[in-house]
């Protein structure tokens, strides 16, 4: 798994796990391969399993609508989930399937080397962090293996409830200032190594 495209390739063909029995299309993900935000949700449901497109259902609008409240499109960003196939009937993804995907994400994370990894959801949280309840988590910074976690709401959640909208729009809000926070952080330790 050399590059970014290699690694759509093998997703696209992927026969590691029951999911690709069921799927329609596996979802790799999209946008920029140079991003410094890399979004990461649970899994594809039902239109991007018809698409081959991350997050383009109602859930998908959503995150569209509140990129683009702070300036950003979808090509400024680079969007995926944990597992890139849809479990049927949008169960959750099951820790096998998990295992089988994740070497996926784990290489686009190497590639992209984000400065910020925005989880959307419990199940895309308890990815990175087990046993942090997001209730608590949100809205707050994890760092974890090198990787600056930011975890949000899920935008289906948000689609339900206003309170978790209204939450999502205020910490989109902090995500240009956490990224210029966080590059003069790196600068710092830059000129500190050399
Ligand atoms: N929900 C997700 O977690 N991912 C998608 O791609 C769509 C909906």
């Amino acid at each position: 798994m050399e590059n970014l495209i290699e690694i759509s390739g093998l997703i696209r063909k992927c026969t590691n796990c029951e999911l690709s029995l069921t799927r329609t299309n596996a979802v790799p993900g999209e946008g920029s391969f140079q991003s410094k935000i890399m979004l990461i949700g649970e899994a594809p449901g039902h239109h991007e399993d018809k698409s081959g497109t991350p997050f383009v259902g109602a859930a998908g609008k959503l995150l569209s609508k509140l990129l683009d409240s702070i300036d950003l499109s979808r090509s400024d960003v680079f969007i995926t989930n944990i597992v890139k196939c849809r479990p049927p009937n949008n169960r959750d993804p099951l820790p096998n399937e998990i295992n089988h995907c994740s070497p996926y994400l784990t290489k686009q994370i190497e590639l992209i080397k984000p400065t910020l990894i925005i989880t959307l959801g419990r199940h895309s949280l308890s990815y990175f962090v087990p046993n942090i309840p997001i209730g608590k988590a949100h809205g707050t910074l994890i760092t974890k293996k090198g990787y600056t976690i930011y975890p949000t709401y899920h935008p289906a959640a948000a689609l339900r409830q206003t309170r978790f909208y209204e939450i999502l729009q205020k910490e989109f809000q902090q995500i240009p200032n956490l990224i210029k926070t966080l590059e003069k952080q790196s600068d710092k330790l830059g000129t500190t190594d050399n």
